[in-house]
């Protein structure tokens, strides 16, 4: 168990599946089990399942929204803000884009305690 609460899920459709009708009929469906899957393992877990669409992760700044002008390289690995100047390693500018998105406050995932916790510090 973490003290995560929600999951954020990336609204994945993957283009090179969507060439032919028949191949995109296939990929929608396993996509839709698979995001149906996770959201009732959500539900069952009590998790807050949200989808956030995919487009642009990789070209916001997580930390002031401003993005970039091109798409970065595969080959960079750090996400440099040309507007706040904020520099982080790309994945996790995305997964932050991402629970923004989302709706989700990345500070709280990692640092705020869940409500109802028992914590020394509380009291
Ligand atoms: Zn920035």
């Amino acid at each position: 168990m973490t003290d995560h609460d929600a999951v954020a899920v990336e609204d994945f459709r993957p283009k090179f599946l969507a060439r032919s009708s028949m191949a995109r009929k296939a990929a929608d469906a396993a996509i839709g089990a698979t995001k149906k899957a996770l959201i009732e393992m959500g539900r069952k877990h009590g998790r807050d399942i949200r989808l956030v669409h995919p487009a642009h992760t990789t070209m916001d700044c997580a930390s002031c929204g401003a993005r970039t002008k091109h798409a970065l390289p595969l080959s960079e690995r750090t996400y440099t803000c040309t507007a706040c100047g904020a520099v982080s390693p790309r994945d996790k500018n995305s997964a932050r884009v991402m629970l923004h998105r989302a709706g989700l406050n990345p500070a709280g995932a990692e640092g705020v305690r869940p409500p109802g916790a028992q914590l020394p510090e509380a009291a």
